[in-house]
C-alpha cells in the first residue's frame, strides 16, 4: 500500500448477541503505515470488533473494507489470505514446541484450508520453505537466538512477541493486536514497543487494542475509545483524554 491507503474502513457494523448490543454501528479506519489504537474498558466490545473484521464471527450488519474490497462475510482464512493478521488478546502458542515451529505451523496452517489437512499435506519442500520464512520474521522481531527454545520456556513478554511474528509469516498488510502488552512487565513493554514502532517504520500498519495508555499513547497518533459497545470518541490522544465522555467511561463508571 501507498503511504497514507485507507487500508481498513470499518462502516457502521454491529454485533448482537440475543439482546445485547455489544459492538454497536461503529466506523473507524486505518491508514497504511500507521497505528491505531482501539481502547476501552472490559467488554465495551473491542475483542469482537477484531472478531467481525477478521471473520471469526459473522457480523450482524455494517461494512468492513480492505483496501477497498468488502471483505464482511468472507471465511477468516480468506481474510487472511488477502493480508489481514492477528494476534489473540489470550496467549495461543504450542508450548511444547519450538519457536520456530509455532511460527512455521502458524504460517502454514494459514496457508491451507483445514487444520489437519494442512498439516499432514506439508511435503518437504513445503516445510523447508516454511521454516525459512519463520526464521526471517523470527530475526525480524528480535527473537532469532530462540529459534529451537520451547515456546514455553519463553517470558510472556517473548511469547506475545512470538505471536507477532506468527502472524508476520503469513505476510500480512494490517496487523490486529488484542492486548499484547496486558500483564508485562515495563522492561517487556519497551521491548514490544520497539518492534510495534519498527514494523510501522516498515509501513506495516496495526490496530492496537490495549488498556496502558502511556503504551498506547506513545505508539499512536489516532486513537478509538469504545464504551459498551458504542465509539464515544476519535481523535489525537491529547483531545481524546480530555473528553469528557471518555473521562466518565474511564473514571466515573
Ligand atoms: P472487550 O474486548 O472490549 O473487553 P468483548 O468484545 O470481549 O469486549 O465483549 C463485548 C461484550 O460482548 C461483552 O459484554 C461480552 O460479554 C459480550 N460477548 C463477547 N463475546 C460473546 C459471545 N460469543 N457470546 C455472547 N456474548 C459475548
Ligand atoms: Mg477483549
Amino acid at each position: 500500500p501507498v503511504a497514507g491507503e485507507l487500508v481498513l474502513a470499518v462502516d457502521a457494523v454491529r454485533k448482537t448477541f440475543g439482546g445485547l448490543v455489544a459492538v454497536n454501528d461503529i466506523s473507524f479506519g486505518v491508514r497504511a503505515g500507521e497505528i491505531v489504537g482501539l481502547i476501552g474498558p472490559n467488554g465495551a466490545g473491542k475483542s469482537t470488533t477484531f472478531n467481525l473484521i477478521t471473520g471469526v464471527l459473522p457480523a450482524t450488519s455494517g461494512g468492513v473494507h480492505f483496501r477497498g474490497e468488502s471483505i464482511l462475510g468472507l471465511p477468516a482464512r480468506a481474510i487472511s489470505a488477502r493480508g489481514v493478521g492477528r494476534t489473540f488478546q489470550h496467549v495461543q502458542l504450542l508450548p511444547g514446541m519450538s519457536v520456530l515451529e509455532n511460527v512455521a505451523l502458524g504460517a502454514h496452517l494459514r496457508a491451507n484450508a483445514g487444520v489437519v489437512r494442512g498439516a499432514l499435506r506439508a511435503d518437504r519442500a513445503d516445510e523447508a520453505r516454511l521454516l525459512h520464512e519463520a526464521a526471517t520474521q523470527l530475526r525480524r522481531v528480535g527473537l532469532g537466538e530462540y529459534l529451537y527454545e520451547q515456546a514455553g520456556n519463553l517470558a510472556l513478554g517473548q511469547q506475545r512477541i512470538l505471536e507477532i511474528a506468527r502472524a508476520l509469516a503469513a505476510d500480512p498488510v494490517l496487523l490486529l493486536l488484542d492486548e499484547p502488552a496486558a500483564g508485562l512487565r515495563y522492561k517487556e513493554k519497551q521491548a514490544l514497543a520497539a518492534v510495534l514502532s519498527q514494523l510501522r517504520t516498515e509501513g506495516m500498519s496495526i490496530l492496537l487494542v490495549e488498556h496502558d495508555m502511556d503504551f498506547v499513547m506513545r505508539l499512536t497518533n489516532h486513537l478509538v475509545v469504545m464504551d459498551f459497545g458504542t465509539k464515544l470518541a476519535e481523535g489525537p490522544p491529547a483531545e481524546v483524554q480530555a473528553n469528557p465522555a471518555v473521562l466518565e467511561a474511564y473514571l466515573g463508571g
